[in-house]
């Protein structure tokens, strides 16, 4: 591919050090250092500035499930803008694009997940969902219902409403959160918190919290529990077996509303086209984003059951964004839809590129540094350890290894971010078994180099 005719490397990084704010960053460290600026994409590669070529690890930020440079989502974006670029479905009106959209989700989603409300992004999707169930409860005849209980290292979204049903400390430090009415127990992360138990009893202990969290606020007070079937953003952390079907029975037995937010396990991440499928729970409301429109429009939404839906329906719901199902976000993401099903491409991820990509990723699990290689479906991570067999954390300040870790991972050109010391990947879903080989070889390379740097410094 030809490079487009861009200005110098080093002006734009001037122009973005004096003018634009990054998301989730130290700016003025950034501004000093320069960020790296990607042109172009294709397939699951990046090209920068400077021509380098990266596998991305990552598919943008768990999104562009079907790879970069899908033309066809192009025209459908370009169709749709010249025949009607935008209007709302407020006040009595629809369009074709949304409501075609809500059809086809209603169609993949399992059960009587039937009904979808769109949003612009995963985070205002939750906020949707905060507002949905407590409005659900109070038309039941049950306003005191209002408590949403969710879990420490869960990750919901940067608005209040998501970074607050979110369990980051890093985000509850800042701007006052989380608002009342959301509470968090623990994770069920065992590599780091389970000491001496088996993960199965980890498992069901961490999911035993619930029910204990139920009972201390009284059910009558407990509209939903919130979680991410496989935690994304808080390192890839697969729960143990046990945990989810305990989670499953203790929903059912307080009767309180569960909420599966798929914005990363949707569309195919795991194997499944919803994370909840491949664990065998039955939310009443899943959160979706990302891989809806692998990124190439920003869309969300929720996909939400007959019953809640039937509910909220008896009255005015006072909610709902400008770009609610926006016209071309929902062409492109149908487009989306189309190439994921008519390709296969989640039965290919389940039979061939995720097993794949466990063995080869598995592999690492050798390295001195590394004290599990663990994956799900497309998403994958590293536990980095100064000692393997006690799980040992660095004495460094947590993540100041896996950010060295992180910075020879991008001097590697492959795309790897770190979540404390643990790395991740979640690449495209279409990456081939030779790019999967490519990308653990570089994995491999990094992890050599971060070790040596650890020598050198005397941290390992
Ligand atoms: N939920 C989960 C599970 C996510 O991973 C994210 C984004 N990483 C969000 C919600 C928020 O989505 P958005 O960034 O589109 O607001």
């Amino acid at each position: 591919m030809t490079l487009r005719n861009t200005p110098p490397t080093a002006e734009l990084q001037a122009l973005d050090a004096a003018h634009h704010m990054h998301p989730f960053t130290a700016n003025t460290a950034l501004g000093k250092k320069g960020a790296r600026i990607i042109t172009h994409a294709e397939g699951v590669r990046l090209t920068d500035s400077d021509g380098a070529e990266l596998i991305d690890g990552m598919a943008g930020l768990w999104c562009v499930n079907i790879g970069y440079g899908r033309h066809e989502l192009a025209e459908a974006a370009a169709r749709q803008m010249r025949e009607l670029p935008y209007y709302n479905t407020f006040f009595q009106t629809t369009h074709v694009p949304a409501l075609q959209l809500a059809a086809k989700l209603a169609e993949l989603a399992p059960g009587d997940l039937n009904h979808v409300f769109f949003a612009g992004s995963g985070s205002e999707a939750n906020d949707t969902n905060i507002r949905m169930v407590r409005q659900y409860w109070a038309l039941k005849g049950q306003p005191e219902r209002r408590t949403i209980i969710a879990r420490h290292n869960g990750y919901h979204g940067s608005t209040m409403g998501g970074g607050s049903l979110g369990g980051m400390a890093g985000m509850h430090a800042q701007g006052g959160l989380p608002i009342p009415g959301i509470v968090h127990i623990d994770q069920p992360y065992w590599y780091g918190e389970g000491g001496d138990m088996t993960p199965a009893d980890f498992g069901l202990a961490r999911a035993r919290q619930l029910e204990e969290k139920i009972i201390e606020l009284g059910a009558e007070n407990v509209a939903a529990f919130i979680a991410e079937p496989v935690q994304g953003a808080g390192g890839v952390i697969i729960p143990p077996e046990t945990y989810w079907p305990e989670i499953q029975r203790i929903v059912d037995k307080y009767g309180i509303l569960l909420i599966a937010d798929e914005v990363i396990t949707g569309f195919g991440r795991t194997g499944y086209w919803f994370g909840s499928q491949s664990y065998g729970i039955r939310p009443h409301i899943m959160t979706i984003a990302k891989g809806l429109s692998s990124g190439y429009q920003p869309i969300g939404g929720s996909i939400i059951c007959d019953e809640v839906a039937q509910t909220i329906g008896q009255d005015e719901f006072n909610h709902g964004y400008t770009y609610s199902g926006h016209p071309v976000a929902a062409a492109v993401a149908l487009e989306n839809l189309r190439i994921l099903q008519e390709e296969d491409i989640i039965d290919r991820v389940r039979t061939h590129t995720a097993p794949h990509l466990a063995q080869a990723w598995g592999s690492l699990a050798d390295h001195p540094l590394v004290g599990e290689a663990v994956s799900r479906g497309m998403m994958a991570s590293l536990a980095l350890t100064p000692d393997k067999a006690s799980r040992a954390r660095f004495a460094a300040d947590a993540g100041t290894v896996g950010y060295i870790c992180r910075e020879y991972s991008f001097g590697n050109n492959l795309v790897m971010r770190h979540v404390g010391d643990r790395m991740i990947i979640a690449p495209p879903l279409v990456i081939s078994a030779a790019d999967i080989d490519e990308l653990v070889i570089r994995a491999r390379k990094t992890l050599d180099q971060t070790l040596d740097h650890l020598h050198r410094e005397g941290l390992f």
